[in-house]
């Protein structure tokens, strides 16, 4: 699980296995897992409230490794309702949302994966994945 700081490019989207985590289930089994497109590898990545990931808005300043365009127009992410722009201009679910690459240990593609997580409302704690994309 690694940062990306260079420019990349999205290439497609790859369906993970399970995609919303409320309350209790976060601690016991969030996870993304999903098929390497190349070589077929079951990657599977535990995410870890507050431990997990960097903040979405890295990949967007200044544009530096997406465009925003390109993360509304791939539905990585979108437009940040009114009220909740604390947590920045592109959201997922308008929580906090974070970003991790990652490569299949088997050949070595590389994939990035965003997800948001935080008190939707009081008593639902909610973790979105918001997917899983080839990149190069
Ligand atoms: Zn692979």
């Amino acid at each position: 699980m690694y940062s990306i700081s260079n420019k990349i490019l999205i290439e497609k989207r790859i369906p993970v296995e399970e995609d919303t985590f409320i309350n209790a289930e976060i601690g016991e089994l969030a996870g993304v897992k999903f098929s390497c497109c190349n070589c077929g590898l079951e990657n599977s990545i535990k995410i870890t409230p507050y431990e997990t990931g960097f903040p979405v808005f890295q990949l967007y300043d200044d544009e530096k490794v997406l465009a925003k365009n390109e993360l509304l127009s791939n539905k990585i992410v979108s437009e940040t309702s009114k009220n909740s722009l604390h947590f920045g201009e592109l959201t997922v679910n308008d929580l906090p949302t974070l970003y991790f690459g990652t490569d299949c240990p088997s050949c070595g593609f590389k994939y990035i994966c965003v997800f948001s997580y935080g008190e939707k409302q009081p008593g639902l704690t909610l973790l979105s994945i918001s997917g899983v994309w080839k990149y190069s």
